[in-house]
């Protein structure tokens, strides 16, 4: 449709060399055509150029002194992305391959994430080029000390409320936290993923890998299938990767190849998780050393090589793109009947489309990996309400919330003639509840 190509040439003209935000509106767009074609007022009313443009993105200086006493000087992002349906949620990232362009598609992506969980939250997202790799406590906390201190300017509990992600986990939301409250003089909601002793919900370290496995039990059941039995390859060692091998394991499944930037392990016995959490949040070690307690286990360098693996399923739980059409073949060869993104956006655009002709049982990101954001939003509202709900009350909800996902982008895609595309559906489902948001709320 002229209109949808018009906006996209604009967000490549307006945004060059942002390829990754790219990517991430492109497939939105083009799900979109059957949207646009049925809702001529929302095109009268510029929804789709307004869409793709966030409401406002801040960078800032963010200046520290390292062990050494050298001065180091890293950039800090946060991207309000749109809060027509509540205020400003998602996560930072502390990665060197952090931008600009890279926040966009992240804040993009959680706009119809968010939207897709049901709760009120907005879209938005944050970051650094920040490397943590190999920084002591001491660095790390100067660092998200001084982050926080142009940060706060900008958030607020009813205004935006960040969280976690690529290197940002619990520590760091606890220096950041620390520095919020010194600022403001107020305990508040302001960040999610805190301390179980400080305002953090139970099942929220858990949530994402989890909520990946809830949502994909649910897409595998209506084919017949399930965890149960099946051999699983999960990408990455950090949160998500960990907590989605531990709920495969609950449910029956197992999980045989893991991996971190530098390569992956396989072990055919099945992944001994104690000895990955150990390595990965204790000893925060290369994945490599796996092999040398678990005789069974080999190693291989490489991580993208992980998909050379035998497996039924294939949960990539690492990074955007990181899973191309040649991997995507690959699995595919090899018998792989699910891929469920446990990573935003880890699959390239070729990979998809293997994916989907090839009829395998597709979870993309933003409805799969949801549940990291939904259960930090059931954080907030346990802040709001100065309560907090025990683990199993939680993690019912998150459950609730994920088979409720897959409802919702597997009717989408049915009543827009594209019956089991999740991506399309889940695009498709996330995008009406926004859209007729900022329809209500006016021209802004
Ligand atoms: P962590 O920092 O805890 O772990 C990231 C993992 O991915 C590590 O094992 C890391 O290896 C690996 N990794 C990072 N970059 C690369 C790369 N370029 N190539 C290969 N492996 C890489 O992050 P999370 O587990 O929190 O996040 C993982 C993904 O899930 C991200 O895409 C994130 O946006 C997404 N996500 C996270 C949520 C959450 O609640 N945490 C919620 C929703 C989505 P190494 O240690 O070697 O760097």
């Amino acid at each position: 449709m002229k209109v949808l190509t018009d906006v996209m040439e604009q967000v490549i003209k307006r945004n060059p060399n942002e390829t990754e935000f790219h990517q991430a509106v492109s497939e939105v767009l083009e799900s979109l055509e059957p949207v646009a074609e049925k809702h001529p007022e929302w095109l009268k009313a510029g929804l789709f150029s307004r869409i793709v443009e966030p409401e406002r993105q801040v960078c800032f200086r963010v200046t520290w002194v390292d062990d050494n006493g050298n001065v180091q000087v890293n950039r800090g992002f946060r991207v309000q992305f749109n809060s027509a349906i509540g205020p400003y949620k998602g996560g930072l990232r502390f990665h060197p391959s952090v931008n600009i362009g890279i926040i966009k598609f992240l804040g993009f992506e959680q706009i119809f994430k968010n939207s897709l969980t049901g709760l009120p939250i907005g879209g938005g997202k944050g970051g650094s080029d920040f490397d943590p790799k190999g920084k002591s406590d001491g660095e790390i906390m100067r660092f998200c000390q001084n982050f926080m201190f142009e940060l706060a300017k900008h958030i607020g509990a009813d205004t935006d409320v960040p969280a976690g992600d690529i290197g940002v986990g619990g520590r760091e939301i606890g220096y950041l936290f620390g520095m919020y409250k010194k600022l403001r003089n107020e305990f508040t909601g302001v960040l999610t993923g805190k301390g179980l002793e400080w305002g953090g919900s139970l099942a929220r370290t858990e949530a994402t890998g989890y909520g990946v496995c809830y949502f994909m039990e649910e897409a595998l059941n209506a084919k017949g299938k399930s965890f149960k039995g099946a051999t699983v390859s999960v990408s990455g060692s950090g949160n998500v990767a960990i907590y989605a091998t531990q709920k495969v394991h609950q449910l029956g499944g197992k999980v045989v190849a893991m991996s971190d930037s530098n390569g992956y392990i396989y072990d055919p016995e099945g992944i001994k998780l104690d000895t990955i959490k150990r390595l990965k949040e204790v000893e925060r070690q290369r994945i490599s050393k796996y092999v040398e307690s678990h005789p069974s286990a080999t190693y291989t360098e490489g991580c993208s090589n992980i998909w050379n693996v035998k497996c039924d399923i294939a949960l990539p739980c690492a990074t955007q793109n990181e899973l191309d059409g040649e991997a995507a073949k690959t699995l595919i060869a090899n018998g792989c009947y699910a891929v469920g993104e446990g990573a935003n956006m880890p699959s390239t655009p070729d990979a998809v489309e293997q994916f989907i002709k090839n009829k395998v049982v597709f979870g993309p990101a933003k409805a799969a990996n949801a549940g990291g954001v939904a259960t930090s939003a059931l954080e907030m509202s346990q802040n709001s309400m100065r309560y907090s709900w025990s683990f199993e009350e939680v993690d019912a909800k998150l459950k609730n919330i994920m088979v409720n996902i897959y409802k919702g982008a597997s009717e989408a895609a049915k009543e827009y003639g594209q019956e089991d595309n999740l991506v399309v559906g889940a695009n498709i489902a996330g995008f009406l509840k926004v859209a007729s948001a900022m329809y209500a709320q006016g021209i802004l």
